[in-house]
């Protein structure tokens, strides 16, 4: 019984969903083309005939492109949407992980989140490079329910952000240096003197405002105040 524990590396399974492959001539006895993985010393099939390798080839290009995907694996939050910014940021949700709730965007959203992502790196560069901490990204139907999010909320679209910048000071300061700066957004709030929500559309109104709880009721007033 060969031991496990012995063999090599890259005899673990390849994910054929995802492995880069490519044909090469084989230099195995009998078959002409061998399917492998790019950059490994992995064989994935032997052909004794080039043309079944191609049309074997493109078999399993057709099933990866017919297999419906998930947006992304629930293990997968670590995909970069930007230089800064990775799924799992700007999908975060405490009352999601509290609540057991759902909150991985359809691809649709995803490719919003992307250009949100995009336009993050811009507000980080306005404040000086220094780390973002999203505190809400995008919230499923479900989680912005949960949160008590307006159900026009630009959170539900993928178009919003909450966050801070301890880095570069308190959130009023953030809100206040981006209401000089930024540009091309629909939505700068200052919120509850705790984080910053910016929207970038679906509107773009460049709408600076600042809320407060007053009496339990969330009350917005035209400009931050610092
Ligand atoms: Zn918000």
């Amino acid at each position: 019984m060969p031991d496990a524990r012995t063999r090599p590396a890259y005899s673990d399974p390849v994910d054929l969903e995802t492995a880069e492959l490519e044909l090469t001539s084989s230099i195995y006895d009998g078959f002409s083309t061998a399917i492998m993985v790019k950059g490994k010393p992995r064989t994935v099939a032997l052909c004794r005939e080039y043309g079944d390798a191609v049309q074997l080839m493109a078999l399993i290009e057709r099933g990866r492109a017919s297999t419906p995907k998930p947006a992304i694996p629930a293990s997968d939050g670590s995909q970069r949407l930007s230089d800064h910014f990775t799924l799992a940021e700007m999908t975060v949700s405490a009352a999601a992980a509290r609540k057991g709730l759902d909150n991985t965007p359809p691809p649709q959203i995803v490719d919003q989140l992307i250009l949100t992502a995009d336009r993050m790196e811009k507000v980080r560069e306005l404040l000086g490079g220094h780390p973002i901490r999203i505190t809400s990204g995008y919230r499923s139907p479900a989680v912005n329910k949960a949160v008590g999010g307006s159900a026009t909320s630009a959170h539900r679209t993928g178009h919003a952000v909450d966050f801070t910048c301890p880095g570069f000071g308190t959130p009023a300061q953030v809100a206040a240096h981006l209401a000089k700066h930024l540009i091309g957004y629909d939505q700068l709030i200052e919120e509850f003197g705790e984080w910053v929500h910016v929207g970038f559309g679906p509107g773009q109104r460049m709408q600076k405002l600042t809320a407060r709880k007053v009496a339990g009721k969330t009350k917005y007033t035209q400009g931050i105040k610092a």
